[in-house]
């Protein structure tokens, strides 16, 4: 068995540890003589399975009692309709765009309501995030939206917005654990976990228990109304449950590691591994502004798409995948998350200064 550093943004690497455990207990889980992918989730099997992964989750965020964790489908693009749905109360909300995903998000509040873009970073390719201390905030806005972490560009939110008593609303796909969150400054936040979490299938929703009502826009579906799935403890329709467990694997994988803490400090590590080296090489930089730097997705560039296209071809025959940057933005991208364990980001520079001696 040879396993590479895979460097994907998403569906990305999972701890190894997860993989085999799951791997040992494919044909029978815990006795029960089936796997979990066979299971009714009625059973009280699955009751605990989705239990405890919810119990293991707001160990690690500290989730409050007055919020209310969903387990749900359709990716993180199914949120960009489904929050106006529930949220637009006034029809009116106010979006950030830092990225293809907040702009996406915004295109889909659109249909629904009076959608706002109240700040944008589009004028320079979205490399750095605006200022938010003073944004032109609706009066009447429901909401204000963020992309907190720009899994394409490699931007992050480091202070968030001044949302002016709005409630904030924040799509964490690719920075989901990476670091400790007060749950407490945010309405929803949300993301797909096939980038820093488990397989590709689950949304995980954390909403404030208020915000949570009948009152949604006329026409939504039972399907994508919260108060559904929060009055069915995500167990409305049959919920993407291997997915669920896999997800409970990674919560108690990052409690074992010293949960979110210890994760920054390791991720903080990881990433000036990599942003050190870029800062000093004479062929390789990075993209983004400095103090608006991703830990979880780092882009770069040699300045010559020939030469990218080399350095991501040779990276990958070395064992280094998916290194190729966004096909919107092109060079290269290193998504290093959680599970990227930091020889894998050791060997990557090692790798890139061998490149980078034969090449200048
Ligand atoms: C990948 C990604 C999405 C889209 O996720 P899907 O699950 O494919 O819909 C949305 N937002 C961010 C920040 C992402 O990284």
């Amino acid at each position: 068995m040879a396993r590479v550093y895979n460097f994907s943004a998403g569906p990305a690497v999972l701890p190894e540890e997860v993989l085999q455990e799951a791997a040992e207990e494919m044909l029978d889980y815990r006795g029960c003589g089936m796997s979990v992918m066979e299971m009714s989730h009625r059973s009280k099997m699955f009751e605990t399975i989705i239990q405890d992964a919810e119990a293991d989750l707001r160990e690690l965020m500290k989730i409050p009692d007055h919020y209310r964790v969903l387990f749900l489908q359709g990716g993180a693009s199914q949120q960009f309709a489904m929050i106006p749905m529930n949220l637009m109360k006034n029809g009116v909300a106010d979006y950030i765009i830092t990225g293809q995903w907040a702009k996406k998000a915004y295109q889909e509040a659109c249909l629904y309501g009076n959608a706002k873009a109240v700040a944008s970073s589009a004028d320079q390719t979205f490399s750095y995030i605006p200022d938010c201390s003073d944004l032109p905030i609706d009066a009447d806005a429901d909401y204000v939206y963020i992309c907190e972490n720009n899994t394409i560009y490699g931007t992050k939110y480091k202070t968030l917005p001044n949302t002016k008593g709005k409630i904030l609303v924040s799509d964490v796909s690719s920075c989901f654990l990476s670091e400790p969150v007060d749950v407490t400054q945010y309405g929803l936040i949300y993301g797909g976990v096939q980038k820093n979490i488990g397989p590709a299938g689950v949304v995980i929703v954390i909403i404030r228990e208020d915000l949570i009502t009948e009152d949604v826009l006329p026409g939504t579906p039972t399907m994508l109304r919260y108060k559904t799935h929060a009055d069915a403890g995500s167990l409305y329709n049959t919920p993407p449950a291997y997915g669920i467990y896999i997800c409970g694997k990674v919560f108690q994988w990052l409690k074992k590691r010293g949960g979110l803490e210890a994760m920054k400090e390791y991720n903080e590590k990881k990433a000036a591994i990599l942003y050190d080296y870029l800062d000093e090489s004479r062929l390789f930089h990075g993209t983004v502004r400095k103090q608006d730097r991703s830990l979880m997705n780092v882009p770069f560039v040699t300045g010559d798409s020939d030469l990218d296209a080399r350095f991501v071809k040779e990276a990958k025959e070395a064992g280094f995948e998916n290194l190729k940057g966004h096909r919107t933005v092109g060079g290269m991208r290193a998504s290093i998350y959680n599970a990227m364990p930091i020889e894998g980001v050791e060997k990557l520079v090692e790798f890139m200064k061998q490149f980078e001696a034969k090449n200048l």
